[in-house]
């Protein structure tokens, strides 16, 4: 704990920092500190430091019980089955987990997890591309699958990538197959031999015999492309999935990079989630709380009634057992929490306050 660093430190943001302030520097950090992309010792510990920072100040009400009373704020908030990093590591496992059994492997080696499977990143010169993808609230609490289209570059069909005619290569007449070049540079200090590499054959040592002439011998081309992509249950707003080899392909077999998906997932007017946890505010009037009632309200799979029970007082919070969204594992889904808020009524017309004053003198609660 005591070389915990601030969690507004940790993103580098000020204390009043907005939702997308967080996310932009989240996202920042994550991308800067992938273990795939970072090879620094120590690269995966800032990138954990930083989920778990994104963790607690994205959601309004640990970042204030974070602001009220630091990390102890954090730690098993919101009683039982809140949210909690029980959800990141989860969350964290699910990506990882998924590579085994193929699928989704592939396509989430995201930003979680695709650190501890150690692929490391590929020899390519394939650039990486990025887009951005805001789901609907329901969407990111069941998961969906989702098409876009994209531009990309690819391999030139017609010669597999190699950029010659056939496929058919020769030693590189420029650098003799070495791939490297010396060129002398004249400084102030004399001259130095500096080894560069070929820039005929990009340092592969061969060309082409004959250049292909659907890409002039680079070995790509440009295509329209689609990206299918699994979203899981439970995707948390702002992270970054990655899709690997699906970005643009290298000239002459380079290889390909991959893309970035950052996924935005808008909120709801009601429902706020905490992992597969639903959490709302209703409002009642003072007659089902001290009778007891009936009151509908919006869940995930739609409206439900809840039972009021009589003598509700008001912050109560009643659980509606699996009406969260569904869980990463094991069967099921999560539950909605419900806090009730007692209205009191404000203006009361003469009759009513003569009852109630009447009501007060027969009132053992006086
Ligand atoms: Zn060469
Ligand atoms: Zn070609």
């Amino acid at each position: 704990m005591a070389d915990k660093r601030d969690y507004y430190e940790v993103l580098g943001v000020s204390k009043n920092a907005s939702k997308q302030d967080l996310k932009k520097a989240y996202r920042k950090l994550a991308k800067q500190y992938h273990p795939d992309r970072n090879k620094d010792s120590g690269a995966e510990g800032k990138f954990k430091e930083a989920a778990e920072a994104y963790e607690v100040l994205s959601d309004e009400q640990k970042r204030k019980a974070y602001d009220q009373y630091g990390f102890a704020g954090t730690q098993g908030f919101g009683g039982a089955g809140a949210g909690g990093f029980g959800n990141m590591e989860d969350f964290m496992d699910a990506f990882r987990g998924s590579g085994a059994n193929g699928g989704l492997g592939d396509l989430f080696g995201g930003l979680f997890g695709g650190s501890t499977v150690g692929r490391g990143r590929r020899n390519t010169s394939g650039s990486d591309l990025e887009v951005n993808m805001t789901l609907e609230f329901n969407e990111a609490v069941f998961g969906v699958e989702k098409e876009f289209k994209y531009d990309r570059i690819v391999e030139c069909h017609k010669c597999d990538g190699s950029g010659a005619e056939g496929g058919k290569m020769k030693t590189c007449e420029t650098c003799n197959g070495n791939g490297q070049v010396a060129q002398v540079q004249r400084t102030i200090l004399g001259s130095i031999q500096v080894v560069t590499t070929c820039p005929d054959c990009n340092g592969l040592g061969k060309e082409a015999e004959k250049k292909c002439n659907v890409c002039n011998g680079s070995g790509t081309e440009k295509k329209k492309d689609i990206l299918k992509i699994k979203i899981p249950a439970g995707v948390p707003d702002g992270v970054t999935l990655k899709f690997n080899g699906k970005g643009n392909a290298g000239p002459n077999n380079g290889g390909y990079g991959d893309v970035y998906v950052n996924v935005d997932v808008k909120s709801h007017n009601v429902l706020e989630r905490r992992g597969n946890d639903i959490y709302m505010d209703q409002h009642i009037d003072v007659y089902t709380a001290v009778l007891g009632g009936e009151v509908k309200v919006p869940t995930v799979h739609g409206e439900v009634i809840m039972k009021v029970p009589a003598g509700t007082q008001s912050e109560k919070v009643l659980r509606l057992k699996e009406k969260g969204g569904p869980k990463f594992r094991g069967e099921g889904n999560g539950d909605q929490y419900v806090r009730l808020i007692v209205d009191i009524p404000e203006k009361l017309s003469k009759e009513e306050k003569k009852k109630w004053e009447e009501l007060e003198k027969v009132s053992s609660v006086k």
